[in-house]
């Protein structure tokens, strides 16, 4: 780990959480995960009535359903003006890999965006930096935008190792010609994800700050306008202080966004 960036970061502090105006355009993302039949549909049809009845929020949405439901939500997601992501996909564009899905077949059924790294893969699938940095690569192949998760356990956390582990996975799993445009970044604290506990604003603009500072590091070119999202508990109560914070720009939000009612409620930060 380069202690200049630590130190860097350290001496700087996180600087003040709040932020009047949000560049670039905010992104709302929904990851439904392992949740959804076809009759789920009624909750991408009911989003798109409560987006066209209110005032365009001043954010992006998107929904990252399995992989299964992609074809039954692109037209309804095309029609609401709402964006479709899938969840993972295949390093390579073809081949022997049985069960697996490439880039380039989710841009062929409509995707903008691949979800890669979420924690749960990282765990499950045992999915290093370097597998997650060649599924963002095959995501730039196909002309999609990629969403690299990164976070730290709660042991970690309680080491005091969050911005050193953070800034270890920014290193290893962002291709180094990632640009703004085909790549966002999500903060997710594990020990955040589906519990109900949020970090403090301070603690998130800290790391949002960190990620940053990684970034521009990382010799991203237009690393100011990468989008970094919070993913980790976030609900409508507390969508809008998460989001107001310095260097965050949007959300990763998972059980939250599995209904209108409740994912409409986070957006509506942006509203
Ligand atoms: C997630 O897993 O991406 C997530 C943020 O989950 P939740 O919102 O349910 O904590």
């Amino acid at each position: 780990m380069p202690g200049s960036l630590l130190d860097r970061r350290i001496a700087e502090g996180p600087g003040p959480i709040m932020t009047e105006t949000k560049t670039p355009r905010p992104l709302v993302a929904g990851n439904w995960k392992m949740n959804g039949l076809k009759a789920s549909a009624r909750e991408i049809t009911a989003l798109g009535e409560k987006l066209a009845a209110a005032k365009p929020p001043g954010c992006e949405i998107l929904v990252c359903p399995p992989a299964t439901l992609l074809s039954t939500f692109a037209p309804l997601t095309s029609k609401a003006g709402i964006g479709l992501g899938a969840q993972d996909c295949h390093a390579k564009p073809s081949g022997a890999h049985t069960g697996d899905i490439s880039a380039e077949m989710l841009a062929d059924i409509g995707c903008a965006y691949v979800i890669v790294g979420h924690s749960e893969r990282r765990a499950d699938h045992a999915e290093s930096d370097e597998i997650v940095r060649a599924k963002a690569e095959a995501t730039h192949r196909a002309g999609l935008t990629a969403i690299i998760c990164v976070g730290e356990t709660e042991v970690e956390r309680d080491a005091g190792d969050t911005l050193e582990i953070v800034a270890g996975q920014i290193a290893d799993s962002v291709p180094k010609a990632a640009t703004a445009a085909n790549t966002v970044i999500a903060y997710e604290p594990i020990w955040a994800i589906g519990t109900g506990r949020t970090p403090g604003a301070d603690d998130v603009a800290e790391v949002h700050g960190l990620i940053r500072s990684a970034l521009e590091m990382h010799a991203i070119t237009d690393a100011d306008e990468m989008r970094i999202l919070y993913g980790g508990s976030v609900k409508p109560a507390n969508a809008r202080e998460l989001m107001a914070v310095r260097n965050v720009d949007g959300a990763l939000v998972g059980g939250a966004s599995l209904k209108a009612e409740d994912f409409w409620g986070i957006i509506e930060a942006y509203v």
